[in-house]
């Protein structure tokens, strides 16, 4: 299959202020020097490889300079998608970025996919499917840990744990084939079982640890999905502003006005957090505000944390208390807010609601108990887990699939040596362990698999 040369924007991870015009492919350092001049009048076809050359991009149909640039030249098959790559950088805008994309292009390049630059870089065997995907999570990374756990796994850490596993299996599976081919060794029967059921009995363990970090993995990845919850007008909208400082929600003193689900990002102390207001958590009749409820309702059952407001300034209503019967069983802290106002609120039945919950008072409008109320939040998700740096964190959902299956087959080879089947069950059940994980780095996953993976990326990638 012939393999042709693509080209698309790329912007350096961090760095938005240059603009890099990136090719790949066997005819990149071609493309190039038709369209570059040095002052050295150099040819870019006869310098070294992973060298950079000062010049400008030049139009020769139009017989003018667009762009002063510099340009890497590096060729196959050290370079991230082991093709000829040509990198120009350009400092000018946009504007001038694309008009050098557009010279490339009509100079025989193709535009890159999403993807495609990662796709390439995975089929030449320069990574694997899952530093791959790490690419992704560091392009989407939110925090400076989650940008951590994603270069952990770009640097391989899982794709090592991985292949250790598989390794494991394979020498079992070696080694039992063997006892199967002389089976006039005495006791190989009983062997095979015994090696079977240890080697079996520690790669779940494994893989029982790997899926233990999957919670911390996601909410490293997604931020913990956070929802407020409380009546009408107890100051909901009011604590997410100032949570993230931007009056991004609508705040106001008549009750049930903020109609729809808002969602917010923030950092708090190193711990990301997906905040989400709603529409007040209550039976109404109202059809607009009911749209809103529903999907409040649908919102709270896949919360991982509530922040429960009460107001100081009132007692507690019914509202409150079946408030308290919906988060039943769920990661809470009860925050009362409007603490500036007279107590109105009755402590001792607040605390005896919260079943050993954390009770945090705060004022929004004076600014009291926040910092209180974060660190109590951070302190939450901290608590030794998120700290260490070493683990690595699986937080990618196919992944955990994967890794769930993997377990479960595992878990059949098992019962299999207690019921002590035939040997050559248990090896397919083995084996399928095996393959599984084996689709976690992208050993025998199929096209299909790969091209939805990879159509998911952003371009220049
Ligand atoms: P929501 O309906 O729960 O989202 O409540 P809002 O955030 O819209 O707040 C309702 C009203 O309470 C607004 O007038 C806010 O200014 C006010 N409010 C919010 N927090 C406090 C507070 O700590 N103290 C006082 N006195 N008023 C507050
Ligand atoms: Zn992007």
């Amino acid at each position: 299959m012939d393999i042709d040369t693509i080209a698309a924007i790329s912007t350096p991870l961090g760095e938005g202020a240059i603009g890099i015009v990136r090719i790949s492919g066997p005819e990149a350092i071609n493309i190039i020097d038709q369209i570059f001049q040095s002052p050295s009048e150099k040819k870019l076809q006869e310098v070294a490889s992973h060298t950079i050359h000062y010049g400008h991009i030049y139009d020769p149909k139009e017989q003018k300079t667009i762009e002063e640039v510099m340009v890497s030249v590096m060729r196959a098959p050290k370079t991230f998608t082991r093709e000829d790559v040509v990198e120009i950088n350009c400092h000018g805008g946009l504007l001038s970025v694309n008009r050098v994309l557009q010279l490339v292009l009509t100079h025989g390049a193709r535009i890159a996919e999403p993807g495609e630059f990662t796709k390439r870089a995975f089929l030449n065997g320069r990574i694997d499917l899952s530093q791959a995907e790490a690419i992704m999570d560091l392009i989407r990374a939110k925090t400076d840990k989650a940008m951590t756990n994603a270069i952990g796994q770009l640097e391989g850490r899982l794709s090592k744990k991985i292949k250790r596993l598989r390794q494991e299996l394979l020498e079992v599976l070696a080694q039992v084939e063997v006892n199967i081919d002389y089976p006039e060794y005495d006791d190989v029967e009983e062997m095979t079982h015994k090696l079977f059921k240890e080697k079996a009995l520690y790669v779940k363990s494994e893989i029982e640890k790997l899926l233990e970090t999957a919670k911390q993995g996601k909410i490293l990845r997604e931020g913990i999905k956070t929802v407020i919850i409380g009546r009408p007008n107890v100051g909901k909208s009011s604590l997410l502003n100032s949570f993230v400082h931007e009056n991004k929600a609508i705040v106001t003193d008549i009750p049930g006005t903020t109609r729809d689900v808002i969602e917010e990002y923030v950092n708090i102390h190193g711990v990301p957090l997906k905040l989400i207001d709603t529409a007040g958590i209550r039976d109404t009749e109202d059809v607009v505000e009911k749209i809103g409820v529903e999907r409040s309702r649908q919102v709270l059952r896949e919360a991982d944390l509530i922040l429960f407001l009460l107001n100081n300034n009132e007692p507690l209503t019914e509202e409150d208390i079946h408030l308290f019967d919906t988060i039943e069983g769920m990661d809470a802290i009860i925050v009362v807010n409007k603490v500036d106002l007279p107590q109105k609120i009755d402590f001792n039945e607040i605390k005896r609601m919260a079943r050993g919950r954390k009770i945090v008072k705060i004022s929004v409008k004076d600014d009291k108990g926040i910092e209180e109320l974060e660190t109590m939040i951070s302190n939450m998700y901290m608590a030794g887990n998120l700290e260490a740096d070493d683990l690595t964190y699986v937080s990618n959902a196919r992944h955990i699939g994967l890794l769930n299956q993997a377990l479960q087959s595992i878990n059949d080879a098992l019962d299999g040596i207690g019921m002590e089947v035939p040997i050559d069950i248990v090896q397919i059940d083995m084996t399928k362990t095996w393959e599984l994980l084996g689709e976690i780095i992208g050993e025998s996953v199929h096209d299909e698999l790969i091209n939805k993976l990879f159509s998911q990326f952003c371009l220049g990638k």
